[in-house]
């Protein structure tokens, strides 16, 4: 009897253990290691998360500054200039791969457009979609964050969604060169496949006929004047 019982738990665990697999959190620079200096948010901007929404920079990347660095004004210019406490988003995604920190995810994110920000968890690439391509590094740890956020937050892929189907007809962002991969769902494919335990092949495939041409990653670099 004993013995069924226990079984009968054992049976039970790895059942759950199999339809609800872990998604591993990928490697995260902290706030603290880049060197936050976030201000307070007022408790009335908390959140629930339902929507992960995706962007670019907007600007070009041309390794003028290190992505840690980069992060850091970033969180200056926004409390100097527009009066937010702290990073518009919540991630950000250097053009070698590593994720930074921003804003803690219980608060809501900000933005120059128009659109309902209760609800959104931001996550931003550096560099500018509408000129560059992104590399495969940050592709594929936008992936796996991404996969790892949508299953802790229980959030289904189809709120994995562009900055511009957020705010309709007031930004290109993520820009045409990302926003192909949302646009034909493959995206989401690789999000989907990530949270079922498979390691799809996660690569930026041919540069669109109209559109950027460079990697971000072979860039040229232009010097600062010293
Ligand atoms: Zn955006």
């Amino acid at each position: 009897m004993r013995t069924s019982l226990l079984l009968t738990c054992v049976l039970l665990v790895a059942a759950d253990s199999s339809t609800q697999p872990a998604v591993p959190r990928p490697p995260i620079v902290s706030a603290k290691e880049w060197g936050s200096t976030p201000q307070p948010i007022p408790e009335s901007r908390k959140q629930t998360p339902k929507w992960i929404t995706i962007h670019h920079a907007g600007v070009l990347w041309e390794a003028k500054t290190t992505p840690d660095k980069f992060v850091k004004n970033m969180q200056v210019w926004g409390q100097k200039d527009k009066n937010w406490p702290d990073l518009p988003y919540h991630f950000l995604i250097a053009p070698d791969g590593r994720i930074f920190e921003g804003r803690p995810i219980e608060y809501e994110p900000e933005s120059n457009t128009k659109y309902e920000l209760q609800g959104n968890i931001g996550v931003e690439m550096m560099g500018s979609f509408e000129a560059q391509r992104p590399s495969r590094e940050q592709l594929r740890s936008c992936v796996a964050l991404v996969a790892w956020l949508a299953s802790e937050y229980r959030i289904d892929p189809d709120h994995i969604r562009g900055h511009r189907d957020a705010a309709l007809g007031q930004t290109t962002c993520p820009g045409r060169d990302f926003y192909r991969y949302l646009e034909d769902g493959q995206f989401r494919r690789w999000v989907s496949e990530t949270i079922n335990g498979a390691s799809p092949n996660i690569e930026p495939g041919p540069a669109l006929s109209n559109g950027p041409s460079t990697n971000i990653s072979e860039w040229p670099t232009t010097k600062p004047a010293s």
